[in-house]
């Protein structure tokens, strides 16, 4: 079921009903003509969806080499025969099937998580947080849970290549060398990297500048955090990094802040928000979140209160939010738009109400000066000690890393670049367009580049070294909390890689170290000592070295004030975003990513253009048509979006896809919009020109596929933490009990295990790490954008977003929507062979064997989630991806049915335990793939049988709901309603 594509050109036209239970909508096309969208929905796969011949056959094969199985494709059914050849004299400490686990850790923008990855025999096949780390407390995102298949993925570099021919990394070496040495004092020598937290890396780039004076380090990230650093510097005259406890929280205001998902704190920030949110009996507070955003985003999403405006509006409302409440003083205010007035009055009175227990964050797109706004009024609302704190910035001696890019492309245009060595990063691909640092790199003499695939940059340097993969290599770094993260392999490299310590290394008198001694010789030199072995080996064990973390840092306001506002700047505005699951492009090869939903939109394979409805109405748009963007000469053309909660006069653009250089699967997927991004526009443009092409491209999005329809509409429940007060139970209210039976219905309590989820949609963000822990943890395929269309798409726990309100400025909910593993499940009644069926615990199970492909099962299910393999999605041939997958979980073949299974690998090898023990499994030793990754722990699983399991409790929750309960399916996965808190003031 696609969304139909020409629908929304209509869409306002249908105002909310009045009954809650009927206002919630899922696309704009819903919204506009919802016969017709509930007739594209009515079936399951679209007409013809069993044909392979109706889709871009080339597209499909062409996806293969990554994610998809080009083996079997024509007719065959069955795995191929593989041969078990059991270990000669096996290693103690492996026991196939029984994973091992080491602490380790990924960096993100230089910031490092804390994790712990499975091993099975070797290979890595997991990775979870670590939750004894203490700036992440065991929490991970997508990019985490994707990592993985990085690692294994057939289009990573795999050898030294000179001019793009195969060399080895000895005559780089000697290349190197023979270029920087002879200069003697590293004249004309310029490093560039990414942000650099490793102690061990800035430790050999300080001895490099000692051994080289000439050399210039330069730094630079896409994503860049100049703002932040700034904005602190106009506030406090230094560099500081903020840190917030919303634990602490009873108001938080964001302007224009996704800290819930898109800030290098965000996993922790999310946990710790939900903290705060969850409905307890007796419960007297629930914060409350408000939000000023220029695009929809998981945070606004979240917010009790949210605001689309301009991104050049958030200044002005920052400003006069400040002055309302007493912070600043501006006499040249620029008088912000009347709808700012109710807001401002409400905020003030809410924020002066929480005196010390209040956040006012800015994001990191915004200019300084709404950062230092920020300062002023934490600190005049006394939250600072309290819920802010300041401390060093992870990252020494932090540069204005635009500023440090320019000048390395000056000088390169200037001929003054002798040798450049380049540490990651592609800065061919998302350097500000005016820079032409692509262009540039031809005038340095020696060219470099250390990266994990040959990419736009690698292709313009003379030498591109393979970069291990962080499972690959060792190295340390900081986390955003300061505390030195220790990244350690789980598996040796598996090309002929090299880590960025041992190129820098290869620099001095005698290379050859390396990297473990290369970082352990750092640690040892910093702390020497008979007892350094044993706290070596704990710092290993731990996956971080104790008591690293910044400690608080004083500062104090400058007098200086804050700078007078411009003026309002004129004609259409564009803001650039990372794309929400490609980021900068770097994961632009990973198919995960790729086919994960994109949060709000639920775009899969793209990126697009989002503009608001009325500007769409304006302009005469509709999803996919080919819009023009001019600005100085600049032009780009790009597919548009029409996106609920869009600001009207405002166009977001996510930057990462269209790249050149790349593997198989990112190869023509989605626009570059890099070439219309320059340092002057780096978040924002104003006065933009928007032309319609006539163009169209196809775009999916998941967003209307897998439609639960009911004529109740009772599968989202919402309320307000008032209500929740006056009559906890509220929710039940209007639902309907199971149907009441004389005879003993199944699930009924027994001796042995009884097994239930709980999912808290108020703790749930939306952020889909649940979704890809359960892709990486059940092997499950990705299918390729074409498939998609076709409603094909394999995720065993979906995460569905419904809008409520009116398109300009919806409310968005998010509900992760696993198998309900019901009771009286309606999928085994009409399975002609059994396949699917009930066990003693109360699983759906799915039999594959059994399965011959009827699909009645999927037709039957009303919450629509269970998968049909249409083609042998999965991979068998490719090498590299048979150390991926877990071993404990079956790779399915083509015509199968598979769904959740409640992590049934996982029950068992802690039911195996327990009885090695001769004991029962205890209340949270057993986790779910989804469970284990929710930074919210929004998703609680366990035994209903044990009446002090979380679970249980959750099930007597007054909150807790059936979905669709009135069927009488009895779902052992149920949902705490969503709550949220807002002011009064402003409904
Ligand atoms: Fe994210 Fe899933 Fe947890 Fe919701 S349930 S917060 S989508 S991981």
């Amino acid at each position: 079921m696609i969304d139909d594509p020409r629908s929304p050109r209509t869409a306002g036209s249908r105002p909310p009903a009045g009954d809650p239970r009927s206002a919630i909508w899922r696309s704009l096309s819903e919204l506009s003509d919802p016969k017709h969208f509930r007739e594209l929905t009515r079936d399951e796969f679209l007409p013809g969806a069993s044909e392979l011949n109706r889709f871009n056959r080339r597209n499909f094969l062409k996806l293969m080499g990554a994610s998809l199985a080009l083996a079997g494709l024509p007719a065959c059914t069955r795995q191929p025969l593989e041969k078990i050849v059991p270990y000669v004299r096996q290693p103690e400490e492996l026991v196939p099937g029984r994973p091992l686990y080491f602490a380790t850790a990924m960096t993100l923008g230089g910031f490092a998580t804390g994790l712990i990855a499975e091993s099975h025999e070797g290979h890595p096949t997991k990775l979870e947080g670590n939750p004894g780390h203490p700036a992440s407390l065991g929490a991970t995102n997508v990019f985490h849970q994707a990592a993985l298949l990085d690692l294994y993925d057939p289009d990573r570099s795999k050898a030294v290549l000179k001019d793009g021919r195969p060399d080895t990394w000895e005559n780089f070496v000697a290349a190197l060398n023979g270029i920087v040495r002879p200069t003697g004092k590293g004249r004309g020598l310029r490093l560039l990297t990414e942000t650099v937290t490793s102690p061990t890396l800035y430790s050999q780039v300080q001895k490099l500048r000692e051994r080289f004076p000439g050399l210039t380090w330069h730094r630079f990230e896409p994503i860049g955090r100049d703002n932040v650093r700034e904005g602190a510097k106009l506030a406090f005259g230094e560099i500081v990094e903020t840190r917030f406890h919303f634990d602490k929280t009873s108001v938080v205001v964001s302007l224009d802040s996704d800290f819930l998902y898109s800030h290098p704190d965000s996993v922790r920030y999310a946990r710790d928000f939900s903290a705060r949110r969850r409905a307890r009996p007796a419960q007297t507070e629930m914060n409350r979140l408000y939000i000023v955003e220029s695009a929809p985003t998981i945070t606004g999403a979240n917010a009790d209160h949210r605001l689309p405006v301009r991104h050049a509006d958030i200044e002005p409302f920052a400003r006069a939010l400040a002055i309302g409440i007493g912070a600043i003083s501006d006499p040249a205010l620029r008088l912000p738009p009347p709808v700012f007035e109710k807001w401002i009055t409400t905020l003030k009175d809410d924020l002066l109400s929480c005196r010390g227990r209040s956040i006012i964050i800015a994001g990191d797109n915004q200019p300084p000066v709404v950062h230092a706004i920020a300062h002023h009024l934490n600190h005049f609302l006394g939250n600072v000690g309290n819920t802010v704190e300041f401390i060093a910035p992870a990252e020494p001696e932090p540069v204005d890393q635009l500023a440090s890019l320019r000048q390395l492309a000056d000088a390169l245009q200037n001929g003054d670049v002798e040798t450049l060595v380049i540490l990651g990063g592609n800065p061919a691909f998302t350097a500000p367009a005016e820079m032409r640092f692509a262009d540039s790199l031809k005038h340095a003499k020696f060219t470099a580049h250390l990266s994990p695939d040959v990419n736009e940059t690698s292709a313009r340097c003379d030498w591109h070294v393979p970069q291990n993969h962080f499972l690959e290599s060792w190295s340390d770094a900081r986390a955003f909390d300061g505390t030195v993260s220790v990244i350690q392999p789980l598996i040796l490299p598996l090309y002929q890689g090299r880590s960025a310590h041992e190129l820098l290394d290869a620099l001095f008198a005698a290379p050859g170290r390396t990297d473990y001694d290369i970082v352990r010789d750092h640690w040892n030199s910093q702390n020497p000592g008979a007892d350094f072995e044993s706290r070596w080996r704990q710092a290993l064990h731990d996956g971080f070295i104790a008591d690293t973390a910044s400690p608080p840092k004083k500062v104090g306001l400058r007098s200086s004030g804050i700078p007078a506002s411009h003026g309002d700047p004129a004609g259409l505005e564009i803001t650039f975003r990372p794309d929400p699951t490609l980021l900068d492009g770097r994961f632009a090869n990973n198919g995960w990513l790729q086919e994960l939903p994109k949060p709000i939109v639920q775009l899969v394979w793209d990126n697009a253009a989002y503009v608001s409805p009325a500007l769409a109405r304006q302009k005469d748009l509709a999803n996919g048509d080919v819009i023009e963007l001019s600005l100085d000469q600049r032009h780009i053309r790009v597919p548009v979006w029409i996106t609920p909660g869009q600001p009207d006069d405002s166009v977001a653009l996510h930057f990462g896809y269209g790249r050149q250089h790349v593997g198989q699967v990112g190869r023509n997927t989605g626009t570059d919009v890099y070439p219309f991004r320059t340092s002057a526009t780096f978040w924002t443009a104003h006065g933009v020109a928007l032309k319609k092409t006539g163009g169209n491209h196809h775009l999916v999005t998941r967003q209307a596929q897998q439609v639960i329809d009911s004529d109740e509409r009772q599968i989202l429940r919402e309320g307000t933490f008032e209500q929740f007060q006056r009559r906890p139970d509220f929710v039940r209210r209007d639902s309907e009990s199971p149907v009441e039976t004389l005879f003993n219905p199944p699930g009924s309590p027994g001796d042995g295990y009884r097994w239930g989820m709980a999912i808290d949609l108020t703790a749930c963000i939306g952020c889909a790490a649940c979704t890809l822990a359960c892709q990486a943890e059940n092997n499950i395929p990705t299918v390729g954008k074409d498939q998609v269309a076709a409603g094909r798409i394999m995720h065993w726990i979906r995460v569905d977003a419904y809008f409520r309100g009116t398109p300009e400025n919806p409310a968005v909910t998010h509900q992760p929507v696993p198998c309900m593993h019901c009771e009286q499940a309606p999928c085994e009644v009409v399975c002609p062979v059994a396949a699917t069926m009930h066990d003693q615990e109360g699983l759906n199970v799915q039999v594959y064997n059994r399965c011959v492909g009827t699909r009645y099962c999927s037709n039957n299910c009303p919450y629509k989630v269970r998968r049909f393999n249409f083609f042998d999605y999965a991979d068998y041939t490719t090498p590299g991806f048979k150390p991926m997958r877990n071993p404990n979980v079956t790779v399915r073949w083509r015509g199968v049915m598979e769904k959740c299974t409640y992590c049934i690998q996982r029950i068992s090898a802690a039911r195996i335990t327990a009885e090695e023990q001769d004991r029962r499994i205890r209340d949270g030793e057993l986790r779910t793939a989804c469970q284990q990754v929710c930074p919210t722990e929004a998703i609680v699983f366990g035994d209903l049988n044990d009446p002090d399991s979380r679970v249980t409790r959750l099930k007597a929750h007054p909150l807790n709901y059936l979905m669709l309960g009135q069927l009488n399916t009895r779902p052992r996965t149920t949902y705490l309603a969503k709550l949220r808190n807002p002011n009064p003031g402003l409904t």
